[in-house]
């Protein structure tokens, strides 16, 4: 995929299985299922998707999915490690960890730093030995010291050994992070989540990443139960997703087990995606 100057690709960590209800919010289950079917354990199938951008000198993740260091009743109770991982996919592209130089999360969330490390003799080490890691500085202070409510979302060994190694580069707000790949702090999923942009040629493209997790999200209420600010996320929602219509950005979707890339339109107040075939 080309976005002027800027190549980059959709990859992927596989599937994810989280509880519908927490999944849309106060949305009743009569109209979120249409959209997305339950499982007989009430889940719903998600998408991780991540980007690949080679922008200038650098190569860059956004995103590293739910990595390997699970254990086999977390696997099953989130249906994880199932369908094409990361490391395969970045290997599909000629692309080895140690040709990473950046890695961005926009946030420290299991499901979006999992392959920031992996374990070697028995101890988490940065699995992208070369790259510098990115992520808002008040979501790593976050994420070691998380709330009742939201620590089960926070597993230090996807993040601590990146500490360790000193390889962290952290922001306070928005930024231009290489030519052509910014970051926009966008609260509300928590105090701290980055939203990606891509600009080149005049053209932009935006990763959501959880101010709207699916195409399904587009509807301005239908908002997590996970987020810490939910009406925050509505401002939020309301100021990005008429732009990328307006606009015409390419809007990408990091949980969409379909539709990872798409355009929006507006009819009668309401956003549409229309997908966009990214081989
Ligand atoms: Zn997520």
């Amino acid at each position: 995929m080309k976005l002027g100057n800027l190549e980059f690709h959709i990859l992927t960590d596989g599937e994810l299985r989280l509880d519908g209800g927490a999944m849309f919010g106060v949305v009743p289950k009569l109209l979120w299922e249409k959209r997305m079917p339950a499982d007989e354990r009430n889940r719903i199938l998600l998408g991780m998707n991540c980007l690949l951008i080679r922008a200038g000198a650098e190569l860059i993740l956004v995103e590293t999915g739910v990595g390997d260091k699970w254990n086999a009743r977390m696997k099953d109770m989130y249906g994880v490690g199932v369908g094409e991982r990361l490391p395969e996919q970045l290997a599909a592209h000629g692309v080895k960890p140690a040709d990473i130089t950046m890695v961005v999360n926009t946030h420290l969330h299991f499901d979006h730093c999992g392959w920031n490390t992996h374990v070697l003799d028995g101890r988490a080490m940065p699995f992208f030995p070369n790259a510098t890691y990115v992520v808002q500085r008040g979501e790593l202070e976050h994420a070691l010291n998380p709330t009742e409510r939201d620590r089960a979302s926070y597993l230090a060994e996807n993040f601590q050994a990146v500490s360790d190694a000193g390889k962290w580069r952290l922001l306070d707000g928005d930024a231009i992070i290489a030519p052509g790949v910014e970051v926009a702090r966008a609260p509300g999923h928590n105090a701290d989540m980055q939203c990606v942009l891509l600009r080149s040629g005049g053209e932009t493209a935006i990763l959501f990443a959880d101010l709207v997790p699916t195409t399904a999200h587009l509807a301005a209420p239908w908002i997590m139960s996970y987020d810490l600010y939910p009406l925050t996320t509505l401002e939020n929602k309301k100021k990005w997703i008429p732009r990328a219509a307006e606009e015409g950005w390419l809007a990408l979707f990091g949980h969409d087990p379909q539709i990872s890339a798409a355009r929006l339109r507006e009819e009668k107040g309401r956003y549409m995606a229309e997908p966009v075939r990214m081989d």
